[in-house]
């Protein structure tokens, strides 16, 4: 019985090691995903800020056509001006320049306004392209070494399938269907050690005659408790 156990414990211990190395690599598509979501939105956020400079552009040139539109309609007035016959007519041109050039003064404060926005924008832009391209080099850095990895754990993988498929057989058939058993319903490991009397598996003490029993590794033995096949580890 003490060397079918110990086949027992081995197979534990490959179903563990495997198990670790399964879950790494079932994350690594999420790891993936959150470098691209990373990238996507660092390519995004440039996106945004272009448009915003082309937006920029376009209301400085809108600005720009006002004013020379204004400017063209002053010069018009300035000439009509030798031409007037009445103080009235004279008052009413010399409002209306008044006006246009406001709205042009206006206008011209607004363009200054685009253009310190477009400075502003252009230097942002060429902040995120310089943190995307660092981003990139690292992502694909990155990726080259999980990929790696992911090579690693998948050989090792197969070594430990080997393993177990070789330690298996050794074990007698009902032993190891009951070994099965057991692990489906504890849903993990099956076999617990038992050391000064206490189940490794859930932490509780065996009773003293049983604990007796167990130390003569002639028979399989289960914890009262949490149902694990136990044996007993020597101090
Ligand atoms: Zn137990």
């Amino acid at each position: 019985m003490k060397e079918q156990i110990d086949i027992l414990v081995k197979l534990q211990k490959i179903e563990i090691e495997s198990d670790d190395i399964k879950s790494k690599l079932s994350g690594v598509s999420k790891k993936f995903d959150s470098f691209d979501a990373g990238l996507k939105e660092l390519e995004q956020s440039i996106v945004d800020k272009k448009s915003l400079l082309n937006d920029l552009s376009k209301k400085y040139r809108s600005y720009d056509s006002d004013v020379q539109t204004n400017l063209a309609l002053i010069k018009k007035s300035q000439g009509k001006l030798i031409a007037v016959k009445t103080n009235r007519e004279y008052q009413a041109l010399l409002k209306e320049i008044e006006e246009l050039k406001t709205k042009n003064s206006q206008a011209e404060d607004e363009m200054l306004l685009c253009l310190d926005r477009i400075d502003e924008t252009e230097k942002d832009i060429s902040v995120k392209k310089d943190e995307y391209s660092k981003l990139k080099e690292r992502v694909s850095s990155d990726k080259e070494t999980i990929m790696r990895e992911v090579e690693h754990g998948k050989e090792r993988l197969a070594k430990l399938k080997t393993e177990w498929n070789s330690i298996s057989s050794r074990l007698k058939p009902e032993l190891l269907e009951r070994y099965m058993m057991v692990k489906q319903r504890v849903k993990g490991t099956a076999i617990a050690s038992v050391k000064k009397s206490v189940c490794n598996g859930c932490n509780m003490n065996l009773p003293p005659q049983m604990y007796n029993e167990l130390q003569r590794c002639d028979c399989l033995k289960f914890c009262p408790n949490c149902q694990r096949i136990i044996y007993w580890e020597q101090p």
